[in-house]
């Protein structure tokens, strides 16, 4: 192997962000691509052009991932890299476009320095990961990892009423066909992808590398007491179930306070009944969605929260009744890969530091599955799932050449 380090250049990462970023971008700034509307369909044609230039062979599977494949001289497996091309509803440039782009240009930069790998290496555009438009996550990766059911073509179905099968039926593609887009050859997944928080601009540091995918819980909370009027029943009688769930809330808002950085709870949605402003609440139900990356941990805020609702429930007289609406587990990160990753920053003399993800992405599907690991760049202020998304050009070059480097690693 020769001794000099496959570049990606900023002003080639400037560019091809600054082409997506073009497609289903709105008047004013955001941009919507949904799965399987125009500007997704004129995304992935982009993607597959560039693909093509770059030497790469191009493919699309059933369900619309799109790849560019470098095939290996060597060897029936495929370390394979990419994110989701799909937006949420005025997203930014960044968010999973840039895992595709650096993979795109990692794979361009090392056929460029090194010819041909050992092992394939794929850089893969996936259909589908943010739920915008079909309650379908992950519906990209989950089409590869064979974990689609039978049914969801039919069941799922967007704002319109139109169902997942008609929309993909609309463009050309074959619901029947899903099946298709398993794949078995796959020996490593990598993904880069915007950070989506503050941590590493606030410490300079260039590149994160994910230690594990957080885990979450969702609950909802229903507190229950009386009405009564607003006006003729004094304080000291009242079972407000208001009164019961915001305290409540403030538990869990300490609870988690006082664990620290990664734990997060957001307590969203509120539904307060009969809802009049002279009545005292009756009932009153609200969400909690908690976040860490370490499943004893998360076990043991989760069981705390139950604990303090249930103190707070009896001594303001209320009834309350927690119900799991949502578990999933954390994704740990391949340590071998991560390692590699380490390996890459320190070779590309840049900074880098392990980071856990608070946010969800596909490297969750295939953690289980092969060994994954993910990079993190920077996002400027931490901003992202909004048009204000920015990664400096610099940033995102170190990101793809380290992912080059990581590749290389693995492939060569
Ligand atoms: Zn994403």
């Amino acid at each position: 192997m020769s001794e000099s380090l496959p570049e990606v250049s900023p002003h080639r990462m400037a560019e091809l962000v600054t082409e997506l970023g073009r497609v289903g971008e709105q008047p004013g700034g955001g941009l919507i691509r949904f799965v399987y509307d125009d500007a997704w369909r004129t995304a992935g044609g982009l993607l597959a052009h560039w693909m093509a230039e770059a030497g790469l062979e191009v493919r699309t599977d059933a369900v619309g991932n799109v790849f560019g494949r470098l095939a290996g001289t060597e060897s029936e497996a495929t370390v394979l890299t990419g994110s989701h091309f799909d937006t949420v509803p005025m997203g930014g440039r960044y968010d999973g476009a840039l895992g595709v782009l650096s993979g795109l240009a990692a794979l361009e930069a090392l056929s460029k320095t090194f010819g041909r790998p050992k092992k394939s290496l794929e850089v893969v555009a996936l259909c589908e990961e943010e739920s915008s438009r079909f309650p379908a996550n992950f519906f990209g990766s989950r089409a590869m990892l064979g974990t689609i059911a039978d049914d969801e073509p039919e069941t799922l179905h967007d704002a319109d009423g139109m169902t997942l099968a008609d929309a993909m039926t609309r463009i050309g593609l074959d619901p029947r066909a899903i099946g298709s887009a398993r794949r078995n050859d796959v020996e490593a997944f990598v993904e880069l992808h915007i950070e989506q928080g503050r941590v590493l601009q606030d410490e300079g540091t260039r590149i994160g590398i994910v230690t594990a995918i957080t885990g979450l819980r969702w609950l909802d909370v229903t507190v229950s007491g009386r009405a009564d009027h607003a006006g003729a029943t004094p304080m000291d009688l009242r079972r407000d179930a208001m009164q019961g769930a915001a305290e409540m809330t403030q538990a869990v808002t300490a609870l988690v306070e006082a664990e620290g950085r990664p734990a997060v709870a957001t307590c969203g949605a509120w539904q307060v009944l009969p809802g009049g402003v002279n009545i005292v609440p009756e009932q009153v139900t609200f969400s909690i969605d908690l976040r860490h990356p370490d499943e004893a941990t998360l076990d043991r805020l989760a069981g705390r929260i139950r604990q303090e609702c249930a103190r707070i429930a009896t001594r303001r007289q209320l009834a309350v009744a927690l119900n799991d609406t949502k578990l999933v587990p954390p994704a740990p990160m391949d340590e071998s890969v991560r390692a590699l990753i380490e390996k890459a920053a320190a070779e590309q003399g840049a900074s880098a530091r392990p980071i856990p993800s608070g946010a969800g992405h596909d490297s969750q599907m295939w953690a289980p599955h092969v060994p994954t690991a993910m990079i993190f760049v920077p996002s400027v202020d931490g901003r992202s799932h909004c048009p204000e998304e920015y990664t400096a050009p610099e940033d995102c070059a170190v990101g793809a050449s380290v992912l080059a480097g990581t590749l290389r690693e693995l492939a060569y």
